[in-house]
C-alpha cells in the first residue's frame, strides 16, 4: 500500500476540508482545529481535526478516522472508490491558498512600512499602480507565522513550503516580496533584502513560469532580464513585453515558454558585470534559443549596468529602445 501512504501524505486532511470550505478555529490543544461537523447536522462545533496526525473525530456523531474514512462517510463511497476519488482530486499548486494569503498579507504590510516604499523608490519604482499590479509586498519579519496560524494553517504546512524555518521563525525578514505566478497561481515568492542581508531569496520550491508570462506571451518580441527590478523599471516606462527568469538560468519550462512561438525574437538583457558572467550566460542562452528555432539578440548596456541601474542613471525609454535596435544576433 505504498500508493496509499503516498496519497495520504500528499493530501492533508485539513487541506482537503478547507478546500471544501470547512471553517475551523484552532482548538485548545496544539495542532488541533475545531469546527462544525460536515457529517451530521451540527449546531455547535464538535468536529476536531488533528493536523499533525491527519485524523478527525466528531463528538456529536462519534465518527472518526483518517482522510479516506472521511471521504467514505461524506461521499458515501467504498474504501476503493474513495481512493480513486482522492487520486482524481490532485493537489493544487498553491497548497490551498496559503501562498495567496501570504502574498496578500505582505502586500498590506508594504503600506505600513515607509522604509519599504522608500526602498522601492530608490530602485526607481515609484508608480503606485504598477506596485499594486505586480503584487509587491513587504515582509518585515516576525508576524507571518502568527497571522497564518490564526487562519488555521498548520505549522507543518508552513515548514514544508519554507515560509517558516526550522527554528520556527519567518523565512523572510526585511524583504520586498514579489509573488511569482504560474497559470495565475502563486507558486513561489521572491524576497529582495532591503538591508545588508543576502540579497536574493526564493522559497525552496520551483521558481515557476517566466515572470508575468500570461501577459507577456502575446508579444512576438520579448525582452528577457535577470532581475525583477529590471522588469519593474522596464514595465514602468512602457516595455510591457519584458519578462524575467530570476537569474540567468532558465528552467526547461521557461525555455519551452520562450520557444513556444516560431516568429518570436528574444532580446536578452543580462547584467553587464565585470567578470563577464552575464555576457557568458547571454551567449549560452542565445545559442540554446537559436537551437530551439527562436531568434535571439544580445543587448549591450554600458559596462557595469543592468536595466535597473541604467534607468536609475537617467536613461530614457528612447535610450533603451536604441540599445535594443543596436543588439546583435
Ligand atoms: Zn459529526
Amino acid at each position: 500500500m505504498q500508493d496509499l501512504d503516498h496519497l495520504k501524505q500528499r493530501v492533508a486532511l485539513l487541506d482537503y476540508l478547507r478546500r471544501r470550505h470547512w471553517t475551523a478555529r484552532p482548538a485548545a490543544r496544539r495542532e488541533e482545529f475545531v469546527g462544525l461537523c460536515p457529517l451530521h447536522r451540527d449546531t455547535r462545533p464538535s468536529f476536531y481535526v488533528n493536523a499533525r496526525k491527519n485524523l478527525f473525530y466528531c463528538h456529536g456523531c462519534r465518527q472518526g478516522g483518517d482522510l479516506i474514512r472521511f471521504v467514505e462517510l461524506s461521499e458515501h463511497l467504498s474504501f476503493r472508490q474513495s481512493l480513486t476519488f482522492l487520486q482524481r482530486q490532485g493537489v493544487p499548486a498553491d497548497d490551498d491558498g496559503v501562498m495567496e494569503r501570504t502574498a496578500a498579507f505582505y502586500q498590506l504590510q508594504l503600506h505600513r512600512h515607509p522604509e519599504a516604499v522608500e526602498y522601492l523608490a530608490q530602485r526607481g519604482l515609484r508608480d503606485p499602480a504598477l506596485i499594486e499590479e505586480l503584487g509587491i509586498g513587504y515582509a518585515s519579519g516576525g508576524n507571518l507565522r502568527r497571522h497564518l496560524a490564526a487562519q488555521g494553517y498548520p505549522l507543518d504546512l508552513l515548514l514544508d513550503i519554507g515560509l517558516i524555518n526550522q527554528q520556527g521563525h519567518d523565512a523572510f525578514w526585511q524583504r520586498v516580496i514579489f509573488p511569482c505566478r504560474q497559470h495565475g497561481q502563486i507558486v513561489n515568492l521572491y524576497g529582495r533584502s532591503v538591508g545588508a542581508a543576502f540579497p536574493h531569496r526564493l522559497l525552496p520550491r520551483p521558481k515557476g513560469s517566466l515572470f508575468a508570462w500570461e501577459s507577456v506571451r502575446r508579444f512576438s518580441t520579448v525582452i528577457l532580464v535577470e532581475g525583477l527590478f529590471d522588469l519593474a523599471v522596464l514595465w514602468q516606462v512602457g516595455f510591457r513585453n519584458a519578462t524575467c527568469a530570476i537569474g540567468t538560468h532558465l528552467t526547461p519550462m521557461q525555455m519551452a515558454q520562450l520557444s513556444g512561438r516560431r516568429d518570436r525574437c528574444v532580446y536578452i538583457v543580462f547584467d553587464q558585470d565585470e567578470n563577464h558572467a552575464g555576457q557568458q550566460a547571454s551567449l549560452q542562452l542565445a545559442h540554446s534559443l537559436e537551437n530551439a528555432g527562436v531568434a535571439a539578440r544580445i543587448v549591450h548596456l554600458p559596462p557595469g549596468h543592468d536595466p535597473n541601474s541604467y534607468f536609475l542613471d537617467g536613461a530614457t525609454a528612447a535610450d533603451f529602445a536604441a540599445r535594443l535596435q543596436g543588439a546583435q544576433p
